[in-house]
């Protein structure tokens, strides 16, 4: 008898046992994937852990369904870091394994299955295959289930996947919103005429067809310097015309495809390297001898000191080696600038993996990762990119390591991407480069203690200097009548300034909408949201009200739901309102938007940065999205709408994360040519983070908060682990919440807090109440974190808790 255990893509800890014959046991190995069914007959791809003759204790093993791989899909490596992960994030390793793979490699008998409406090419389909297709003309979509029962039989995860794989389907997707990349068309020979021995016959042939032979010759002038051509260069640079293409394609001589805009293809114009300045090299040389003796290094360059360039040759000395190398930055400051500079020197090495990449594209990372392919030797990508399986790491990049989006909330595994990228080199005997112009307090508290290396950069390129920051007492402007709705003298004057030198300039409001809160005057009611404890947004392009944490809409009232006043009036303001008052303070100038709700379309991102690059557009009005990883040189006036509401948000890292946004967002001005501005907006202007943003004290900021974080018992001297507790009824969240509150006293004492109500205290109907578990110095992590595992247990065996979700965020900063 053969058993193998497996992970299951499930929130429960154990592995399970399924039977196996002989010669699957000889087949199958670590990390391939196998159909099994578990429950009430639903069927999951699951993962190979082991393989051995010990039948399970207490239940019969069932046989597995299927081998879905030929070899294994995941490496050793691999699950020795998701069993980090799930121990140390305090998660099953079933949920590791759900978020690491795309979901096209988990398919199970609920997954829906599309059509991919511009596959055509019907005769390539199996008898099977066809059958599918075929359902999927009468109906949108079919379920795994539905599949199993067209074909009669349980084994149709293999026939999917090649369907996925011909393109001809798509797995829905849940999670990410579906992303359809825009399509660039290319031209080539079609098979029969591609060899340029024909090149004679073929000119022969189109001996009278003047026009058709120059676009030939003229595709061949193009082939000499690069590999794809495309459509649009043949007309443009060679006069094609459309007619002439068409008959060259008509007879069967060029063929027409299409290649994703954003999907990498390098065409053979890489670009040499920049040489680095000196003080660049003198950083350069310090990582590296950093590196003899640490396994990570900080590297703290101020904005626009040329990290990106620094990078750059430590990523080519690893490919030369043949390392792999991965550069993770947070998912918004994965921006086509960053991509194209990446793509100039390394394009035949690059594949970049994120979320808003489909489906096909991400399989297809991750098999390039898997067979060590040189186009993915170099992967950029946001946190979800750790994930790949990646064989022989040399380097791990984490650029902007200070950014709370690298930290997951929801769904489990909630990792830190940094840290556990710290521990996926140490399992490859890799480095780490964290590099931040504004490094978190946790990284640099461990640069100074010597974990960390620790190189500066304290010189932008070409030497121009850090912007000269003014902050301006709004107070005291609004006492002084000089004031024009949000905008101070100062701040329009500067504007005007920078206009009449056109040049550009960024207004950063770190809200979007137009004004966040509806307020009735008479009574001061203002409209909650139905399913959450928040008031809902105004967005006045559609008068509507909404709700930013479940997405909840309405109309605008012309009456206060409270009292019936007519007054209701808008309260706080938020970009969309800041772009209308620029509009009416400058009327000449073009202005641009970019949030949320601007970029939310296919490229909407894109389409705003390209626009202001290209300057059209003068003022560009924006959330945090503005603050990472631009760079325009033409900016030269940066102006912070209101930094009080951000000083002021209920967060013991409120003041960290307000230095490091405010001087972010400041790094965008004056980058290339002259010293840039910023003009701070606030009521407080003698606010100590205020003080040592404008006068770009780091470490002031750094001592004083060090100091906050000792007193309050918080990272980086105590740990921290949240428990959250959600349920739609309050009563029965309440009792056990009470419960859960006695027993972490019983054993954690003063370090257990809670339980508390959140500022939010209600979303999607379910209410919630947490907790806050502070870990002291010296007291053992694991102990802890098995205590908060026995209470849970205890809990969960509770009747009437059983319904409450209980979820664990370990290092919840
Ligand atoms: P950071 O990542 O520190 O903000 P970047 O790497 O983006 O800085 O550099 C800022 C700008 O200066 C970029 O436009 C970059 O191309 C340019 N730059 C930096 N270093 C060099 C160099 N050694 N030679 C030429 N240009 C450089
Ligand atoms: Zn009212
Ligand atoms: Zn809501």
């Amino acid at each position: 008898m053969y058993f193998i255990n497996v992970i299951l893509p499930i929130p429960l800890q154990k592995l399970f046992t399924y039977k196996i014959t002989e010669a699957e046991s000889e087949f199958l190995k670590k990390g391939m994937r196998v159909a099994v069914e578990f429950g009430k007959s639903k069927i999951y791809t699951a993962l190979v852990f082991s393989i051995h003759k010990e039948a399970p204790v207490g239940y019969e093993a069932k046989d597995i369904y299927q081998i879905l791989d030929e070899k294994p899909l995941v490496n050793e490596i691999q699950l020795q870091h998701w069993e980090w992960i799930a121990k140390y994030y305090m998660c099953s390793l079933g949920e590791v394994f759900r978020s690491a793979l795309p979901s096209a490699f988990l398919l199970e008998s609920e997954t829906t299955i599309l059509l991919n409406t511009s596959f055509k090419n019907e005769d390539t389909l199996s008898e099977d295959e066809f059958l599918i297709f075929e359902a999927l003309q009468f109906q949108s979509q079919l379920s795994v289930n539905q599949i199993m029962e067209i074909l009669g039989k349980k084994t149709v995860f293999p026939i999917i996947k090649d369907l996925i794989e011909k393109e001809v389907i798509v797995v829905k997707e849940h999670i990410y919103e579906q992303y359809k990349p825009k399509l660039v068309k290319y031209i080539q020979f079609t098979q029969k005429w591609n060899d340029s021995e024909k090149l004679s016959e073929l000119l022969e042939m189109l001996s009278r067809a003047k026009k058709q032979r120059e676009i030939i010759l003229a595709y061949f002038q193009l082939k000499a310097t690069k590999n794809e051509i495309k459509v649009i260069e043949l007309q443009e640079d060679f006069g094609a015309s459309s007619a002439g293409l068409k008959s060259l394609v008509d007879k069967g001589i060029l063929e027409y495809y299409y290649i994703q805009t954003d999907r990498i293809h390098f065409d053979g114009k890489s670009q040499e390297i920049k040489k680095l300045t000196t003080s660049q090299t003198t950083a350069f040389k310090a990582i590296k001898s950093n590196f003899k003796t640490k396994q990570t290094v900080l590297l703290k360059g101020i904005t626009s000191s040329g990290k990106t360039e620094i990078y750059v040759k430590l990523i080519k000395e690893l490919l030369q080696n043949k390392k792999q190398v991965l550069y993770l930055l947070p998912e918004i400051a994965l921006t086509t600038q960053l991509i194209e500079r990446l793509q100039f020197y390394f394009g035949e090495y690059l594949s970049v993996f994120h979320s808003k990449y489909s489906m096909n594209e991400r399989v297809e990372v991750w098999n390039n990762v898997l067979e060590k392919k040189q186009k993915a030797q170099l992967i950029l990508g946001a946190r979800s990119s750790l994930f790949l399986p990646y064989s022989n790491l040399g380097l791990i990049i984490v650029d902007e390591e200070h950014e709370p989006s690298f930290k997951q909330f929801d769904p489990a595994p909630r990792y830190h991407a940094r840290d556990a990228a710290i521990v996926l080199a140490n399992k490859h005997n890799a480095k780490v480069l964290l590099g931040s112009a504004t490094p978190s307090i946790e990284t640099f508290y461990n640069a100074t203690q010597g974990k960390y290396g620790l190189v500066e950069l304290n010189e932008r390129f070409g030497k121009v200097l850090l912007p000269e920051i003014f902050l301006v007492d709004i107070k005291e402007k609004h006492r002084k009548k000089r004031m024009k709705g949000h905008f101070s003298d100062d701040l329009i004057l500067q504007i005007e300034d920078a206009l009449k030198n056109r040049e550009q300039v960024i207004l950063f409001q770190n809200r979007r909408g137009f004004a966040p809160i509806v307020e009735c005057e008479t009574c001061g009611e203002s409209p909650q949201c139905p399913n959450c404890d928040v008031s809902l947004t105004y967005h006045s392009l559609k008068n509507e009200l909404r709700c930013h944490y479940c997405g909840y809409k309405q109309a605008m009232p012309h009456n206060c739901f409270a009292c019936g006043s007519e007054k209701l009036n808008t309260k706080g303001f938020g970009t969309e309102q800041v772009e209308q008052e620029l509009q009416q303070l400058f009327e000449n100038a073009n202005i641009g938007r970019m949030d949320l709700d601007t970029t939310r379309g296919k490229y909407g991102y894109q389409k705003i940065l390209g626009k202001f690059k290209n300057h059209e557009i003068d003022i560009l009005v924006g959330t945090q999205m503005l603050s990472k990883g631009l760079d325009f040189e033409n900016v030269s006036l940066v102006g912070v709408m209101n930094a009080d509401a951000m000083l002021n948000f209920p967060d013991f890292r409120a003041h960290e994360r307000s230095y490091q946004l405010m001087v972010q967002v400041a790094g965008r001005a004056g980058r290339a040519k002259k010293r840039g501005k910023v003009i701070i907006q606030t009521f407080n202007p003698y606010h100590q983070i205020l003080q040592q943003v404008s006068t770009h004290s780091f470490e002031e900021m750094y001592k004083e908060q060090l100091n906050e974080r000792w007193q309050y018992k918080y990272p980086p001297y105590y740990r921290i682990i949240k428990v959250i507790v959600k349920h739609k009824n309050y009563t029965t969240l309440d009792e056990g919440a009470q419960w859960l509150g006695k027993s972490f006293n019983n054993i954690f004492k003063e370090n257990a807090l809670g339980p508390a109500i959140p500022s939010i205290s209600k979303i999607r109907n379910l209410y919630i109440q947490q907790f806050i578990i502070k870990i002291p110095p010296k007291q053992s992590i694991t102990k802890t974190k098995d205590a908060i595992l026995k209470v849970k247990n205890t809990f969960q065996a509770i009747r009437n808790f059983r319904p409450i979700k209980f979820i664990i965020d370990v290092d919840n900063y």
